[in-house]
């Protein structure tokens, strides 16, 4: 609740590293909290980034240098300007009505996962903002099991990195990380749903952008001459299958191609659009059905032509992780060890774990129990961040014992 009362919001506008600067704000309380456990070489670098690191007191030489990771900032969906997080203890499981918007109530009905809790403490925001548990239950979470392992040294452990990322919820969590000086070999995110879940598998995704050039003459003296470049635009739109192939039609393994921008002038039209599959294969196929699409509508307009560009934008960290399966298999044993049951989901998105694992860091995502993330019901149950603290600790052992 410390934590989800700093205002963290990220902003994908700024251009800047941090994006705001005002995580820091959050980067610096972490820092003198972990020197207060004990662990001296907790530091901010100049982008914001926390690093810390607790030592080993293993005897064994080859434990793997294993890395916890959370992001700091929180979404620029929803407003994080004076979070006042409310704890409601012991819940009954009736309605939560947020005091400062009373049509804001956390129900049951709209929020099922809340019966787990019922007779537990739960916490949410006060109505007008976020909570901020995506991700500072992780932070939470992470900050929990370092003062454990400090506070206990008889649990063995190796070497335990401590990473907070600002900017992930621009898509810029991992842009300024150094991931040399990290120095760790495998990592976890603390970045998930509800207790007990373990994600090792993202989209892959790619973003394609389509300029159309039209052809530009007087509108008063432009029969048979002008092509209007928002009308070929809008054709390539109109194009695009409706009942497949797009986010508001697919589940589960499916993958899609999204428009998320269309702007221009008569002369010049831009569309951007996002494409999504789990597998790199299809998501290539996608972007040359794409392409098709947009060639077979501008073909038809004499004089117009079209730029198509993809850009890499991350990729299913599964194909890494498949490469060293212990480092999802330690985290099952993990979460079995904290009384919890596993389950394994894939993520219909992205998370900072996809662009470590390319880094050369392997890292899944683990529970934190954030709920309704990135908007006004936000909420995250006590017990489900305790249990997230627990598994870490309990990987961490598993880790020594098995080297
Ligand atoms: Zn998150």
């Amino acid at each position: 609740m410390r934590y989800a009362r700093i205002d963290t919001q990220s902003d994908p506008k700024s251009g800047t590293h941090p994006s705001t600067e005002k995580q820091k704000n959050l980067s610096k309380i972490l820092v003198e909290e972990l020197k207060d456990i004990g662990i001296e070489d907790a530091e901010m670098d100049t982008y914001g980034y926390v690093y810390a690191t607790i030592a080993s007191n293993s005897l064994k030489k080859n434990v793997p240098v294993i890395c916890f990771c959370s992001h700091m900032d929180t979404a620029p969906d929803c407003s994080g300007t004076g979070v006042k997080p409310i704890l409601h203890k012991n819940y009954d499981g009736g309605d939560i009505v947020l005091p400062d918007d009373k049509t804001q109530v956390l129900s049951i009905i709209n929020h099922p996962y809340l019966k787990k809790h019922i007779g537990s403490d739960v916490i949410t925001a006060s109505g007008n903002t976020l909570l901020g548990a995506d991700d500072k239950g992780g932070v939470a979470a992470i900050m929990q099991a370092a003062e454990y392992l400090m506070t206990y040294p008889s649990i063995k452990h190796g070497e335990i990195k401590i990473l907070f990322t600002p900017d992930e919820e621009i898509g810029e969590g991992t842009a300024k990380l150094d991931i040399k000086k990290l120095g760790a070999k495998f990592g976890y995110t603390l970045d998930g749903g509800p207790s007990g879940s373990l994600e090792d598998e993202t989209f892959s995704a790619d973003a394609a952008t389509i300029v159309i050039n039209g052809v530009i003459a007087h509108p008063g003296y432009a029969k048979d001459k002008l092509v209007n470049a928002l009308k070929v635009g809008a054709e390539i739109l109109h194009a695009l299958p409706t009942n497949e192939w797009a986010p508001e039609a697919t589940e589960k393994k499916e993958g899609f191609v999204h428009p998320v921008r269309f702007e221009g002038i008569a002369e010049k039209a831009v569309i951007e659009f996002i494409i999504r599959d789990f597998d790199d294969e299809k998501l290539k196929q996608y972007g040359k059905r794409l392409k098709k699409i947009a060639d077979n509508v501008v073909n038809h307009y004499k004089g117009a032509t079209i730029e198509f560009s993809i850009n890499e934008q991350y990729r299913n960290m599964k194909k890494i992780l498949d490469q060293f399966p212990q480092v999802a298999e330690y985290a099952a044993e993990a979460i079995r060890r904290a009384g919890l049951e596993v389950t394994t989901e894939s993520i219909r998105g992205g998370t900072d774990g996809s662009k470590l694992s390319y880094m050369g860091l392997p890292c899944p995502n683990l529970f934190t129990g954030m709920q309704g993330i990135h908007s006004k019901q936000e909420w995250i149950g006590v017990n489900d961040m305790a249990k997230a603290a627990e598994t870490i600790v309990h990987l961490c052992v598993i880790w020594e014992e098995k080297s």
